[in-house]
C-alpha cells in the first residue's frame, strides 16, 4: 500500500499565457500614426527649409521630403523625418536634394542639418507656448 499518489501535474494558473504571441504591428514603419499624420500636415504648410538657410524667397509651393529619401525603396521613412522643401527649386529642382544637390552644397549643410533646423524650429514653439 502506497501512501504516495500519483502527482497530477496542475498547471499553475497563468501558464497557459506564460508565453503571450508577441503582438506584432505588422510593420510599425508602414503605419502612420494620427498624430505623425498631423506632423506631416504641418511640415507641408511651413515654409520651405533650405530656401530660408539660403536667404531665398520661395517661389513654388512646399512639398514635403523625407529626409531618407532614395536611401531605401522598402522602408517608408517616419513622417517625423520629413522636411519642408520647395517644389521647384530645393526638392525636385535641378539643383535641389533629388537634383545635383548644389543648394544643400551652397548652404554647406546637409539633410540632417535641415531636419535640426526643423526641430529647433518647433522646439522655439514648443517652449515659448510652454513658458507662456
Ligand atoms: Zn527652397
Ligand atoms: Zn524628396
Amino acid at each position: 500500500m502506497s501512501t504516495a499518489r500519483p502527482s497530477k501535474i496542475v498547471p499553475r494558473r497563468g501558464d497557459e499565457h506564460a508565453m503571450p504571441v508577441a503582438r506584432r504591428a505588422s510593420n510599425p514603419r508602414n503605419r502612420t500614426t494620427k498624430t505623425e499624420g498631423s506632423h506631416r500636415d504641418w511640415i507641408a504648410n511651413q515654409p520651405c527649409v533650405l530656401c530660408e538657410l539660403l536667404g531665398c524667397t520661395q517661389s513654388s509651393k512646399t512639398d514635403v521630403h523625407h529626409v531618407r529619401d532614395g536611401q531605401g525603396v522598402a522602408q517608408r521613412a517616419s513622417d517625423y523625418l520629413a522636411i519642408p522643401l520647395c517644389h521647384s527649386g530645393c526638392h525636385q529642382g535641378p539643383l535641389g536634394i533629388h537634383g545635383d544637390r548644389s543648394l544643400l552644397r551652397l548652404a554647406k549643410a546637409s539633410e540632417l542639418d535641415l531636419l535640426a533646423a526643423v526641430v529647433a524650429q518647433m522646439a522655439s514653439r514648443l517652449h515659448a507656448t510652454a513658458s507662456r
